[in-house]
């Protein structure tokens, strides 16, 4: 909770009038306990892996193929309402059941000893946004390193094959993993925060940017408004789906954000594959148009 009995204590305390956003915060945290605030992150994230998938998913299930498949990254797979369906009802369940439902209790006294802040001021748009290009550095480079450990022989059989259900990836299928896997790739998502302690605003948001990038990287669609094409070393959905098309002999496209790590210990893959899929799929729409001309 605030430290501050009314606004006017906290803006004395400043030297300032309190802006629109403080002022906000004040009137909701001054009577909300911190444990809450922190409950929030959690919350947001589940949120974000249910609303997020969404709109992808609408479209490959309502558009007709024709319209859909020149942005699909494997237009030959066509996944049922009762697959996204199933995929999801798997991992809500082992999102709230056995990872979100611990991480509500566990890490909560390490937040607090981070340093995590509830109080104000609030952080600046120029410290929020360096705090989480920094955690996503970090959570690339550690999660790299996981997830190649996740494709060792034990690493494969025991936990990762549950991610890799799913060769031709959809949204929802993001935190489809193993409940033991969430909890070790949960490791590198709360260690940027734990280096450089940030406002719980801003751990809001990086929850929430967390989601959406993993969300971004499963969708299987590569359009020409994906963040990937904009967005420098971003790898995006097109980096990742090769990942998912290999499987278990994958041995490349292991970082879940940026590229750099793929480039810089050589596991680096993506171009080809989406060359020849795209390649395949012309053919495909040839032959099927000179079907139709000619029947014979
Ligand atoms: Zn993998
Ligand atoms: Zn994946």
């Amino acid at each position: 909770m605030i430290p501050y009995a009314t606004a006017a204590a906290a803006e004395s305390a400043l030297g300032r009038a309190l802006t629109w956003g403080e002022a906000a915060w004040f009137r909701y945290t001054a009577t909300t306990p911190d444990y809450c605030l922190y409950f929030h992150s959690l919350i947001n994230l589940l949120l974000a892996y249910t609303l997020a998938p969404v709109p992808a998913a609408l479209l490959e299930l309502c558009l007709p193929a024709k319209l859909t498949s020149p942005y699909k990254l494997q237009p030959r797979v066509r996944l049922s309402p009762a697959a996204f369906l199933r995929c999801y009802r798997d991992t809500a369940r082992v999102l709230v059941l056995l990872t979100v439902g611990p991480l509500l209790f566990l890490p909560y006294p390490a937040i607090k000893m981070a340093g995590i802040r509830m109080g104000l001021p609030l952080p600046s748009v120029g410290e929020v946004a360096a705090q989480l290009v920094l955690y996503l550095l970090v959570e690339d480079y550690l999660g790299y390193w996981f997830h190649r450990l996740l494709h060792t022989e034990w690493g494969y059989n025991k936990f990762h094959h549950v991610h890799h259900e799913y060769t031709a990836p959809m949204g929802f299928a993001a935190a489809h993993s193993h409940w033991i896997e969430l909890l070790i790739l949960g490791f590198p998502t709360f260690a940027g925060p734990a280096m450089v302690p940030c406002h719980m605003t801003t751990f809001w948001l990086w929850f929430i940017i967390r989601g959406v990038v993993a969300i971004d990287t499963h969708n299987g669609f590569n359009f020409p408004f994906s963040a990937s094409r904009f967005i420098p070393f971003y790898g995006g959905a097109e980096f990742h789906d090769y990942h998912h098309y290999v499987g278990r002999q994958s041995h490349s496209n292991f970082a879940p954000v940026f590229t750099f790590c793929d480039y810089i210990y050589g596991t680096q893959n993506v171009r080809n594959y989406y060359y020849i899929t795209t390649a395949y799929y012309i053919a495909y729409r040839c032959y099927k148009a000179t079907l139709a001309k000619d029947p014979r």
